[in-house]
């Protein structure tokens, strides 16, 4: 009798498992390839319903297709905004101000004359740079009463929030879905929901941002957003020099901040978006007390000189053949 009993829960648990079947969607959105891996037997709807939506924040939120809500916005010098546009400013302004500027979402001009938000590729003048510099700057935004007012000049640029931002809506859709188990991929800002079908943590891979094609190590997460923000990422080179898409607001051009990237882990999607970029501008020092003053993320950081720097909670784990020295700070 036991013998059976126990055969019949082994065969439960094997059928349980076959249960949290594996479905993938691929498709190109925000500028970039998302795949999503869902499991289980709502996953696919789920992931029908997760595309149709990642179309609609694609509409909404992009600063160059001219049919979105905030490219509107932009031309109009702002105006009601409601929807995501609304719900997105809510939750940049308090980071564009807790990072103080760091995170800035004022810059579409300037990343345009860089060519990294459409147009050429090429070096502003520096006059033009400060031009563009001086119209721009996030305490000049006024958002009230459901209204935004864009300063003069300036533009709205949800490029560092709004993939992660998707990938928050588009994990809290699966959970809607009673999907307990994904991984999104959305242009390697990864959200994972729950754990593995099989009960383990995810684990994420985190690239050598000298050798994309290599990782420098792993993090193991459930239910988190990892979000690396890297001057590998995007970048033209011009006489020998390399130009990167993550531009300081102080200076108008790429950061030169020390770091190759910036990895971010937090619960919320959006959150650690848009303090990958802030963490990466900030440099070494001033991301590590930002981190210390606020908390609710862990982070990992890699040096332009060789060093990969993780907080203890973002349960790094080195690549075996990796050239990085490796410590964990406090
Ligand atoms: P990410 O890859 O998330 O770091 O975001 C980089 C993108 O955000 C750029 O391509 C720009 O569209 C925009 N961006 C660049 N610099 C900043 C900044 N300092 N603050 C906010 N957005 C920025
Ligand atoms: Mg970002």
């Amino acid at each position: 009798m036991k013998k059976i009993a126990g055969l019949l829960a082994l065969l439960l648990v094997l059928t349980g498992c076959a249960q949290a079947s594996k479905h993938q969607k691929d498709f190109f959105a925000m500028d970039t390839f998302f795949e999503l891996t869902a499991y289980g037997e709502h996953a696919q709807e789920a992931l029908e319903a997760a595309e149709a939506i990642s179309m609609e924040l694609d509409a909404e939120l992009s600063a160059v297709n001219p049919e979105s809500a905030l490219y509107a916005l932009n031309e109009t010098g702002g105006g009601p905004v409601e929807g995501d546009c609304a719900e997105l400013l809510g939750i940049a302004l308090p980071l564009c101000e807790s990072t103080g500027g760091a995170f800035d979402i004022t810059l579409l001009r300037l990343s345009q004359a860089w060519g990294f938000s459409g147009g050429e590729e090429r070096v502003p003048e520096a006059s033009e740079v400060a031009a563009l510099l001086n119209s721009a700057g996030w305490e000049k935004i006024s958002y009230e009463n459901h209204t935004v007012s864009i300063p003069e000049g300036a533009g709205l640029d949800f490029g560092a929030i709004a993939k992660g931002y998707a990938g928050q809506k588009i994990s809290e859709l699966l959970a809607s879905y009673r999907v307990e188990s994904a991984m999104l991929s959305l242009g390697g800002n990864v959200q994972v929901l729950g754990r593995k079908p099989d009960g383990s943590l995810w684990n994420v891979g985190i690239a050598d941002p000298s050798d994309e094609v290599r990782i420098a190590g792993s993090v193991a997460a459930e239910n988190a957003a990892v979000v690396t923000s890297g001057a590998y990422k995007r970048y033209f080179e011009q006489n020998g020099v390399r130009y990167h898409h993550i531009l300081d607001p102080e200076t108008g051009a790429p950061a030169e901040s020390g770091l190759l990237s910036v990895t971010i882990i937090a619960e919320n999607g959006a959150l650690a978006d848009a303090l990958s970029t802030a963490l990466f501008v900030m440099g070494e020092e001033k991301a590590l007390d930002y981190w210390r003053e606020h908390g609710g993320f862990e982070t990992v950081l890699i040096t332009e000189d060789g060093r990969v720097l993780a907080t203890e909670g973002a349960a790094f784990t080195p690549a075996e053949e990796s050239d990085y020295s490796y410590s964990v700070v406090g």
